[in-house]
């Protein structure tokens, strides 16, 4: 236990010494990289990928236990045969099975894919005939990547604490039950949006170094936690959205409920045949179905078929359909007209709510509570929950 918290704080020691010559870190530091927990997010799948490093060299290595080549600091990344070919102003280099990228120079400095950089390393795997690019660092950047992500700087700080909360909860809650071998998350809104280090800023590192180590647990173990834009007046247990998993009750939301996010959207009547399953000459006839407490609909039902507004929405589009608030659906000549409030799920902690309250003069931690009533603030100072977690098992870090 000790050994790990060390390691929590060490991180930035741990890098300047791995930032030293390719493959040349002393043996103290390897020792001590062996228990940082470290997160693997999937980043893309395509058929070609440059990558470049902000320094003087790109590092690649293609096995665990190889050496680091130097390569010019421009690369592509292509499929080749089963393996991957990296092409350069040097001509091409094959490979037979993943690689892993590192920029050189100091610890900082990132690798570039298309306009986002990245902090770590990048593992590139090859995917039946696409490459699949994985970027692999330290939990603690990670958390302030998403952080930097899913707010904006100029929020209070105590908003940005709870979400780094929430971001690490999320994180450690993955690691857990990575959703495939080679990664643990996925770098978009399925999980948490992350950018690299493109949208990092000195606040979100605050916000993530003063609450190192913290997260929420429910009889010691980190639970899924989930956050969204604007509830619209009210959160959602999330048993109630998702009818599975860990779910905390619904709170009502002051801010959403004296700002409310207002959204309209409008569907071909095709699309919502299509769903239902429903002939072309059979009556529509949707009706929803509500959450007492919040008002949130829930369920769309027509005939015998109901369908979850989540999966609704993940089936018209979460950016269209913008949350399952609804407050009015009518049906216009051959659309179906949608009429809303609010912006996501509405399960655990509304983003803007939490914004509003930090204003009001309230920390985080008392944020935290009133979206995940029954929950435990664990890790940090003391650190005694993270021994509970089976996260700790050395691993190297790349
Ligand atoms: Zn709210």
């Amino acid at each position: 236990m000790r050994k790990l918290f060390t390691a929590l704080v060490a991180l930035s020691s741990v890098a300047v010494a791995w930032g030293g010559e390719a493959g040349g870190a002393g043996a103290e530091a390897k020792a001590r990289l062996q228990f940082i927990t470290r997160v693997r997010v999937l980043l893309d799948r395509g058929r070609q990928f440059p990558i470049s490093s902000s320094g003087s060299a790109l590092y690649v290595r293609p096995s665990e236990k190889a050496d680091w080549l130097a390569f010019p600091n421009t690369v592509t990344l292509k499929p080749d045969g089963d393996g991957i070919a990296l092409h350069g102003a040097w001509g091409t280099t094959r490979f037979l099975g993943p690689i892993t990228l590192r920029a050189g120079g100091t610890p900082d400095v990132p690798l570039v894919s298309g306009a986002r950089r990245f902090a770590g390393a990048i593992r590139a795997h090859r995917s039946g005939d696409k490459i699949t690019l994985v970027n692999i660092l330290p939990l603690e950047d990670y958390v302030a990547a998403t952080v930097g992500a899913e707010m904006p700087a100029s929020w209070e700080l105590e908003a940005l604490k709870a979400q780094a909360v929430l971001s690490r909860t999320f994180a450690l809650n993955r690691l857990s039950r990575p959703r495939a071998r080679t990664y643990d998350l996925v770098a978009t809104v399925s999980d948490q949006a992350y950018a690299g280090v493109t949208r990092l800023s000195p606040r979100a590192r605050e916000a993530t170094r003063v609450t190192l180590g913290e997260y929420l647990a429910v009889t010691g173990r980190p639970i899924l936690a989930h956050f969204h834009a604007r509830c619209g007046g009210a959160t959602t247990p999330g048993l109630a959205v998702w009818g599975h998993g860990l779910s905390f009750p619904g709170a009502r939301c002051s801010y959403c409920l004296s700002h409310p996010a207002r959204w309209d959207a409008a569907f071909p009547i095709a699309t919502f045949r299509n769903i239902f399953n429903i002939p072309m000459d059979g009556r529509l006839g949707l009706e929803f179905t509500r959450e007492p407490v919040s008002r949130r609909t829930l369920w769309a039902r027509t005939g015998t078929v109901s369908v979850r507004l989540e999966t609704l929405r993940r089936l018209l589009g979460p950016s269209v359909l913008k949350s399952g608030r609804l407050v009015e659906v009518e049906q216009q000549g051959d659309k179906v007209v949608v009429r809303g409030e609010g912006h996501g799920h509405g399960v655990g902690m509304c983003q803007w709510g939490a914004n509003d309250l930090a204003r009001r003069g309230a920390g985080y931690r008392e944020i935290l509570g009133r979206f995940f009533a029954g929950a435990t603030l664990t890790g940090g100072g003391k650190r005694e929950g993270i021994a509970q977690l089976d996260l700790s098992a050395p691993t190297e870090l790349f």
